[in-house]
């Protein structure tokens, strides 16, 4: 049945069409527009269906078409429907670009491609096969992930019969079809009306027959009386409608967005109200504040040395450990140790770049915080 595939399925039309897959843009503009339909037409079958089932649900008294319903019934429109709808409008040239894209590297990869061997001719073995036509085919089977191979339909001028060749020399095989009375490998004619396709095969061996019929894709479209409506309208033509969907979706990401916003402050109040409480001692008591502590720890004459007021207010500053039995190791540990302490409820902070030590007298920075965003993080790191 393979053989029959490559003819009837969308194939069938590129061999029609010499192979060319390239089209007019409009041919790409129907495509898409005509997917469009038949989504929204999915699309609006849901919300009919969820609409139905809401209305099930109200109260005996309630009124789908009273005011916070209708609001509700918007929202469901634009999650089920509108969305979707803006999203195709707004990406419909992008989406016909890439098609087209597509295609014009088909056709390259076909006109591009060449027999490396000449072939033989599959029923008689001899030579000078004659290139009749070449087509894009997945060799073994169906995968979207993976590129499409050269198929290439050859005509032996000595027994006219032809023969087919993947770009790598391999001959195409068919999967025969066999008499479902006797399993003979059935013969095959083709012959075709305006709508529909006929195999008719015809069994050697008992005379068995029957007939495929396949109808043509061309023709889906005169049957469907509603398309050029549909199609106005699902395609947003009308301006009015546009806009329309275009704010209702901007609305309902604003009324996300404050909800949003109001839940993000509602689990950040802790620390803002840590942020309140955080003390912001000013540079002339932060010697006051600090200097006892230091004492208590071993370490005199502590001094701050003038700010860098810059992005940030810097301060460095140094004292003299007193204690005479400490090593430069413990010395330090223990300074920052204290410093860190007494400043864990301020909003200053002693600087990564530590302490030095030389000969007793130690020295380091500390800076403030001050915006908002820093606060916050410094209270996060705090718990
Ligand atoms: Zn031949
Ligand atoms: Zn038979």
């Amino acid at each position: 049945m393979q053989m029959n595939n490559i003819w009837v399925d969308g194939t069938y039309w590129a061999y029609r069409m010499n192979s060319r897959y390239l089209q007019e843009r409009q041919y790409y503009e129907d495509t898409y527009d005509r997917q469009t339909v038949e989504e929204a037409r999915r699309c609006m079958d849901r919300y009919k269906k969820a609409c139905t089932e809401f209305e099930k649900k109200l109260p005996k008294n309630d009124n789908i078409n009273r005011t916070g319903n209708a609001i509700l019934l918007n929202i469901l429109y634009m999650q089920v429907v509108g969305n979707e709808l803006l999203y195709r409008y707004e990406n419909r040239d992008s989406n016909i670009a890439k098609r087209i894209e597509i295609d014009r590297a088909k056709d390259k990869r076909l006109s591009d491609s060449r027999l490396t061997d000449e072939p033989y001719c599959q029923h008689c073995s001899k030579q000078g096969l004659r290139i009749i036509d070449k087509m894009l085919l997945y060799k073994d089977k169906y995968d979207p992930n993976m590129p499409e191979e050269v198929l290439f339909m050859l005509r032996c001028p000595h027994c006219k019969k032809r023969s087919a060749f993947w770009e790598d020399g391999n001959e195409w095989k068919s999967s025969p079809t066999l008499c479902p009375k006797c399993q003979t490998e059935m013969d095959y004619k083709t012959s075709e009306t305006k709508k529909v396709l006929i195999f008719t095969y015809t069994c050697p061996s008992c005379s068995h027959s029957y007939e495929d019929k396949t109808t043509k894709a061309h023709n889906k479209e005169k049957t469907d009386p509603n398309y050029n409506k549909d199609r106005a309208h699902f395609c947003l033509l009308d301006n009015e409608f546009r806009n329309r969907l275009v704010k209702s979706r901007h609305n309902i990401e604003e009324m996300a967005k404050v909800g949003k916003e109001y839940i993000e402050k509602e689990a950040e109040k802790p620390i803002y109200d840590a942020i309140q409480k955080m003390k912001r001692p000013k540079i002339a008591e932060l010697a006051i504040l600090l200097s006892p502590e230091l004492e208590k720890a071993g370490f005199i004459e502590f001094r701050l040395d003038k700010p860098e007021v810059g992005k940030d207010v810097i301060i460095g500053f140094s004292c003299l450990d007193n204690k005479s039995e400490r090593n430069d190791y413990d010395s330090e540990r223990i300074l920052k140790k204290t410093i860190k302490k007494v400043l864990s409820d301020t909003n200053w902070r002693l600087m990564s770049d530590g302490i030095h030590y030389r000969l007793g007298y130690l020295s380091g920075r500390i800076r403030a915080y001050e915006r908002e965003e820093e606060l916050k993080d410094l209270v996060r790191k705090t718990k």
